[in-house]
Order: structure tokens, then C-alpha cells, then sequence
């Protein structure tokens, strides 16, 4: 019998990697092409499969369609992680647009061209970026959600934009998995710049480790004749599941007691956003795990292995005084251009405002003594507009209309097929924009109009008209702010510094 073929793109990513790993173990059964970027560091990371029969290597790029069309050639699966991710698409809006989303149009449209296209399964990775900022008391959430890209974060645009291709792709067979946090031992040498700053240390995060996710990837594929239908053409939610919830506080104290390191010594609370960067606790990412249990053994085990194999030179750093630790190692990358501190220094207003809400609200940060980060307990679980009780099959132009209202807009179309939620309608959204959209995008992906999606970001005035998106938006910014954020402003930075 003919092996069938996985095409995977994304594969010297962190969680490419992990995905190649898995997918080695099922060779027997499958080939699989990788399409790679001839550049240095790729090459490095596959030269060990270059050699292996059932691993072809394509050379090319995402955003060339003559590549992606050539390795997605008679293609079975696709598994589609290629992206630019933070910290390097903060700085790169154009490139992160043409890889993340013109790069998932590609590889869309390169399935279409297939003969056998009705039969291509496309595994779509988006991610938890796309919900935007989720802090407590809003902190649990699940599929459906609204989709609200935090201020500036071009990454999450990019994939919320490609995501909504992909659902509305007309393909027979897609699934979007939004990953979340990923946890591997490269993070402690991770070069973040200053995004680590961006993540409030009360943010609610369910990780996932890239192993894990390498795993889930791989039994989809492996186990994918005894899944039912209706697992295909849905989104879920990637993450490790309780023993993986952590806030950012607990997260930062474990990571740095790894090494050997009191973390309120060598880092402020001062040093940390507000507001305004993503990440919570899921209310349904047990789905995967019910179909796939791909899960490993929890947090604490991540932090054994990450001890196991840490450097020796990090376990000479708790020899170092604290405060060398602090002024010389971690608080110039506070200092750098997407750093936090750097904003202050410079007295950016507008990543001021989008991650503290005000300068004034930045100065009366408390030192570490006054700071409270207990988990917070309460579980409100958001509306999605419509009757949730009802099957899917069941949902009909009333509930159509009734989502609409609640995002406050209208639905346009008269009629629909009772249960039909590929077939896409027509909307209309507060501000008179008209589009038109799958149910499955709008009642079960929590996407709307395209024109009013970041960027630039409004949600000040989107928030006033769409209750859907007030739920999230009011639970941390005042109804009477009137902002606007344009997506000049890393470029402002990069302009500057530059002159
Ligand atoms: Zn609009």
C-alpha cells in the first residue's frame, strides 16, 4: 500500500520540531515533506533528517506559492505552523503578514489545486493570542469567545486573520488548534527582548508543553480513522489541562527557584505591564485531550526536566549577587525597544496607555510586600449571544439574528438552512460595515467584521456598540476613554532610534 503523505511547514520551530520528533515514530506508515527555509539555522536543525528515505525536503518559503504548491503536491495532511512569531513580529508587521497570513492563503490554495483536495486534511495551528487580554476576573475561557488581538500584537492579527481563511476555506476537512504558552527547556535561553514584561504577573496561564503539543499533532493524524466526522472543520483549544494552570506570579517564582533564584530580588513589579497581552485558563481544552490523551504529567515534572538539563552555567548564576543579576542581566531587556521600561523612559503614550491604562497607574504600581497574586477563584464564563443550549444542528436564522443583535449589528440574510453552519450569510456590524461570514466563523469561531478587526485597534468605540466584545473590554478599561491605536507605533521606535 502507498504511505501517505504529511506535509508539515513550520518544522524548525520550537513546536515543529516536537511535531517532527512525533511524526518519526509513525514512518512505517507515513512520508512526510517538510518545507524549509535554506538559510543557516534551518539547516542546522534538519540536517539529521536529510538522509532519511521517507523525509523529503522541499526548499523554499511560505510566501512563494510555487514552493508551498510543489511540496503540498499529492499531499494526504497538512499540518500548517509556519509562522513569525514575538518578539520578532512586533518589529516586522509586513513580513509576519506575508508569512503568517499570505503564507496560510498559500497553502490553502495549494490544497485546493489538488486533485484528490476533498480528501486533505489541513491542520491549521492559530493561537491563544487571538483572544487577546484575559485577565481576571475573566480569566476562563473557551472556543467561541470573542477574538480581539491585543493593542500592537501584529502576531495575533495575523493569525486570527488566517485562521478566519482557513475556516471559511470551503475545504472539506480543516481544524484550528489555538496553541497556547509553549513550555520547552530552550526557555530559559530564549532571547524575548522585552516581551517577557508585556505578560501581567497576574495573567492566568494554562501551558501546554511542545513536546505535548508534538503528540496531539501527531495522533490526529495516526488515529485519524476512528474519529468521528464532526471532529473536522471545528476549533479548539490546545492546552496541558489543570496541573498546567498557573499565574504568571507562580510561573516566575517556580521558574527562577529552578535556578536557584529569589525572582523579587532581581526583578520589580514596576517592570511588568498592567493589561493588555493574552493568555487564560480553558474551560474546554479537555476536548483534545478526550480525544487524543496526549497529555504528560503536569507542571512540576516540566521544572524537573528543565533542572535535569540546565547548563552549568546558569546554576553558577545563584553564586552572583542579586543585585549584579538584576541591574546587568535582566533589567536591560526592560530597557531595549519593546522593552516596558523603555516606554516609560521614552513616555510613549500609547503603549502607556494600552498597558497600564495611564502613567499615573504605572507609578502607583506597590513594591513586591503589597502586591496580592492570589489565583483568582471566580469563573464567569462569557456569552456568546445566542442559545448555547441548543444542539447544532437545531441552530437556525432566529439565532443568526439574535448573535447578530448581541454584537450589535444585524443579520442580513433571510433565510438559512436550519443546522447549515458552513454556508456563509450576510452581516452587518454596528458601524455599517457589510460581510459576509459562516456561522461556524461568527457563532462558533468568535469573529466578526473583518473591516472593524485590528489593526489599527478601536475598541473603545467597537466596545460601546457590540456587547459581545464590551464583556471582555470593560473588564479592565473605563466606557468613557475614547483611544485609538494605529499600527505605526514599533515602526515610530524603530524610526527613532535609527535617526
Ligand atoms: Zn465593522
Amino acid at each position: 500500500m502507498e504511505k501517505k503523505k504529511i506535509v508539515l511547514t513550520g518544522s524548525t520551530g520550537v513546536m515543529g520540531r516536537e511535531v517532527l520528533k512525533e511524526l518519526i515514530k509513525i514512518l512505517e506508515r507515513f512520508h512526510i515533506i517538510l518545507l524549509i527555509r535554506q538559510v543557516e539555522k534551518t539547516l542546522d536543525v534538519v540536517k539529521e533528517y536529510i538522509k532519511v528515505k521517507e523525509i523529503e525536503i522541499v526548499f523554499g518559503d511560505i510566501t512563494d506559492y510555487e514552493s508551498v504548491l510543489r511540496c503540498i503536491h499529492e499531499a494526504d495532511y497538512v499540518i500548517h505552523l509556519a509562522a513569525i512569531i514575538p518578539p520578532q513580529a512586533d518589529f516586522n508587521p509586513e513580513s509576519t503578514y506575508k508569512v503568517n497570513y499570505e503564507g496560510t492563503i498559500n497553502v490553502i490554495e495549494a490544497v485546493k489545486e489538488q486533485e484528490k483536495h476533498k480528501k486533505i486534511k489541513l491542520i491549521y495551528v492559530g493561537s491563544v493570542a487571538e483572544y487577546g487580554d484575559r485577565l481576571p476576573p475573566i480569566h476562563w475561557g473557551r472556543v467561541g469567545d470573542p477574538i480581539m488581538p491585543s493593542i500592537y500584537d501584529y502576531y495575533a492579527v495575523t493569525k486570527a486573520k488566517a485562521e478566519r481563511a482557513v475556516i471559511e476555506s470551503g475545504l472539506k476537512y480543516w481544524v484550528s488548534f489555538r496553541q497556547t504558552g509553549i513550555l520547552h527547556t530552550g526557555l530559559l535561553k530564549g532571547n524575548k527582548g522585552g516581551l517577557s514584561y508585556h505578560q501581567p504577573l497576574k495573567t492566568h496561564v494554562e501551558w501546554v508543553t511542545a513536546r505535548d503539543s508534538g503528540r496531539l499533532m501527531s495522533k490526529v493524524i495516526e488515529n485519524e480513522k476512528d474519529l468521528p466526522d464532526d471532529f473536522w472543520c471545528q476549533i479548539y483549544n490546545i492546552g496541558g489541562g489543570e496541573k498546567y494552570r498557573l499565574t504568571s506570579y507562580e510561573f516566575l517564582s517556580k521558574m527562577y527557584s529552578a535556578l536557584g533564584l529569589d525572582f523579587k530580588k532581581i526583578i520589580e513589579p514596576k517592570w511588568y505591564a498592567l493589561k493588555n497581552f493574552h493568555c487564560l485558563y480553558f474551560l474546554d481544552s479537555d476536548k483534545l485531550e478526550s480525544y487524543f490523551n496526549f497529555r504528560s504529567e503536569g507542571f512540576d515534572n516540566f521544572l524537573e526536566e528543565i533542572k535535569k538539563e540546565m547548563k552549568f552555567s546558569y546554576k553558577l548564576l545563584r553564586l552572583i549577587p542579586s543585585k549584579i543579576i538584576k541591574e546587568k542581566i535582566i533589567k536591560p531587556s526592560t530597557l531595549c525597544e519593546n522593552g516596558t521600561l523603555y516606554w516609560i523612559q521614552n513616555n510613549l503614550e500609547g503603549p502607556i496607555k494600552a498597558f497600564w491604562g495611564s502613567k499615573e497607574a504605572w507609578d502607583k504600581i506597590p513594591q513586591w510586600d503589597e502586591f496580592c497574586f492570589d489565583v483568582c477563584e471566580e469563573k464567569i464564563i462569557l456569552e456568546h449571544g445566542y442559545n448555547e443550549c441548543k444542539e447544532k444542528s437545531e441552530l437556525d436564522i432566529e439565532d443568526m439574528k439574535e448573535a447578530a443583535i448581541f454584537r450589535g449589528g444585524e443579520c442580513l440574510s433571510e433565510s438559512m438552512i436550519k443546522g447549515d453552519l458552513k454556508t456563509k450569510l450576510k452581516w452587518k456590524c454596528a458601524f455599517g460595515h457589510e460581510f459576509k461570514a459562516s456561522p461556524t466563523l461568527v457563532l462558533l469561531g468568535g469573529h466578526w467584521c473583518p473591516e472593524c478587526a485590528p489593526s489599527p485597534w478601536n475598541y473603545d468605540e467597537i466596545a460601546k456598540e457590540n456587547h459581545f466584545i464590551a464583556q471582555v473590554w470593560y473588564s479592565n478599561h473605563d466606557k468613557n476613554q475614547n483611544n485609538f491605536y494605529d499600527e505605526n507605533f514599533y515602526k515610530d521606535i524603530l524610526d527613532n532610534d535609527k535617526a
